[in-house]
């Protein structure tokens, strides 16, 4: 599960991380009056951000600096009245429900931090870089070098003396070393109590010396966290941050049927029991030169309402010109599977071809049951193998 910055701002400022105060709106007055707010304690610039799962949002146009009231109405008014397109969205771009409005910042340099499980060395790493940003990626793509990143022990978390010592090699200078030092601790402890599957701040930032902190100051102005959603169990007040708005509805409908699905940009729709099978239906697809449209397992006690639901879903996507049942048998009958086929191909319909291949407990009965159907059903064909409904399926939508 992934939540909103402003969320995660809230965590890390609760967690004794530094980060400009602002407040979450969800229309273009109310972010009128959040500006005139942050105006009026004496801050002469605030930043407007949509509040999206998706980043690389500044340079999608949708983190805006603004210093009237003038351009915070018409950064708000851009921002929830267009679709958000960033190299992290689709081209059909999504659509921004929720702005954040915070104090802004003048920025010295920017860091990246971030705490993930590290899956090669299988340990919880803390992740960072002086070339923090917006072009993160990039570096990491050219730079791999300019990227540190520090194990952190099981039990004892991030040391101190392993902060410290990245904080300088970071280049932080004088009290900013200490500053940068804790938020790392504080970020490290903060991913294992929260059970993330990611923490990241991007940017981390110095600001300008002042006469108050003559090194500048060491504060978090962006931040993104995901959640293992198997221990979401322990963490109520996480689960309650879900905004279901950001997710695929195909993908919340499919949980509520117990479904896992998964939808891709191709155009042969799969419906497999096992999620092992499913990937390997997934590659026998594209072996024979297929697009998977989806990944869905339909698990092992599939009844005729889930593969009802599971074919609704596939055939609710527009893309999807052909449809792949793959279904091992094992625990569940095959003839209750086909049966369950039929019913529900009648109740939803097909108008693009339906390749289906069963194999496992009661096939023969099974094999009958679409032989007999397939008078009501036209455009379905059974196939004796793996490889053959995949060449079918393949064929059918070329
Ligand atoms: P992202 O593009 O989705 O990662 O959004 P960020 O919140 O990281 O903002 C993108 C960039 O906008 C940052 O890397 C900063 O350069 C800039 N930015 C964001 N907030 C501020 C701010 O308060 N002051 C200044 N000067 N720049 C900001
Ligand atoms: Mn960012």
């Amino acid at each position: 599960m992934k939540i909103h910055e402003y969320q995660a701002r809230q965590l890390l400022s609760d967690a004794g991380i530094p980060v400009p105060p602002g407040q979450m709106v969800e229309t273009i007055d109310a972010a009128v009056a959040e500006t005139e707010k942050i105006f009026a304690s004496g801050e002469g610039l605030v930043v407007i951000k949509a509040q999206v799962h998706a980043g690389g949002r500044g340079k999608a146009g949708f983190v805006k600096l603004v210093r009237s009231i003038e351009e915070a109405r018409e950064a708000a008014t851009f921002m929830l009245g267009n679709r958000m397109v960033s190299v992290q969205t689709g081209p059909e771009g999504i659509e921004v429900k929720r702005l954040l409005i915070a104090a802004g910042v003048d920025i010295e340099k920017e860091y990246y931090l971030a705490v993930t499980l590290d899956r090669r060395n299988g340990v919880n790493t803390l992740i960072a870089s002086a070339e923090g940003g917006v072009e993160i990626e990039t570096v990491a793509h050219d730079n791999p070098d300019a990227i540190y990143k520090v194990p952190i022990h099981p039990l004892s978390g991030l040391e101190a003396f392993q902060a410290r010592a990245l904080a300088k090699r970071l280049g932080f200078q004088g009290r900013q070393i200490q500053q940068a030092a804790t938020i790392m601790q504080r970020l490290a402890s903060l991913y294992s109590s929260l059970d993330a599957s990611i923490v990241e701040i991007n940017p981390l930032i110095v600001t300008p010396p002042t006469d108050q902190a003559p090194d500048g100051r060491v504060i978090a102005i962006d931040a993104k966290f995901g959640f293992d959603d198997n221990a979401l169990y322990r963490h109520p007040e996480l689960k309650a941050m879900h905004d279901p708005a950001e997710e695929n509805p195909a993908e919340i409908r499919a949980e509520e049927f117990g479904l896992s699905y998964v939808a891709l940009d191709g155009t042969i729709g799969c419906l497999v029991n096992g999620a092992g099978l499913a990937m390997s239906t997934m590659d026998i697809v594209k072996l024979h030169g297929g697009e998977p449209a989806n990944f869905l397992d339909v698990g092992g006690s599939a009844t005729k309402e889930s593969v009802t639901e599971a074919f609704r879903i596939i055939l609710g996507d527009g893309r999807v010109n052909g449809v792949l049942v793959n279904i091992f048998g094992g625990i569940m009958r095959c003839d209750t599977i086909a049966s369950a086929i039929v019913e529900a191909a009648k109740e939803v319909g097909f108008d693009v071809p339906l390749v289906v291949r069963l194999e496992g407990t009661e096939v023969d009965a099974a094999r009958q049951i679409l032989e007999d159907a397939k008078a009501d059903i036209p455009s379905m064909q059974t196939a004796g193998n793996l490889a053959e409904a995949a060449a079918a399926v393949c064929d059918a939508v070329a």
